[in-house]
């Protein structure tokens, strides 16, 4: 009697971690409606052309570029 008790409270226990954890997990993956803002402006690469955010860009004097590299293949150019 006493063992079946014991059993019963910890499946309880058990139950009750279990659940507490599937709601952990769901609140912190339900997905965010808010969008970062700092994807605003697009702006291009003077190398390749390519578009890419503004805040990605690398900037040279009033010059966007993709990457460090375009800016210095530009500039050997
Ligand atoms: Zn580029």
């Amino acid at each position: 009697m006493f063992r079946t008790l014991i059993l019963f409270i910890a499946i309880g226990v058990a139950v009750w971690l279990v659940s507490r954890m599937i709601k952990n997990k769901t609140t912190k993956s339900r997905p965010k409606n808010n969008q970062p803002k700092e994807i605003k402006n697009i702006v291009q690469c003077k190398f390749c052309n390519i578009y890419i955010p503004e805040s990605d860009a690398i900037k040279y004097n009033e010059l966007t570029f993709c990457s460090q590299d375009h800016l210095e293949q530009w500039k050997n150019k």
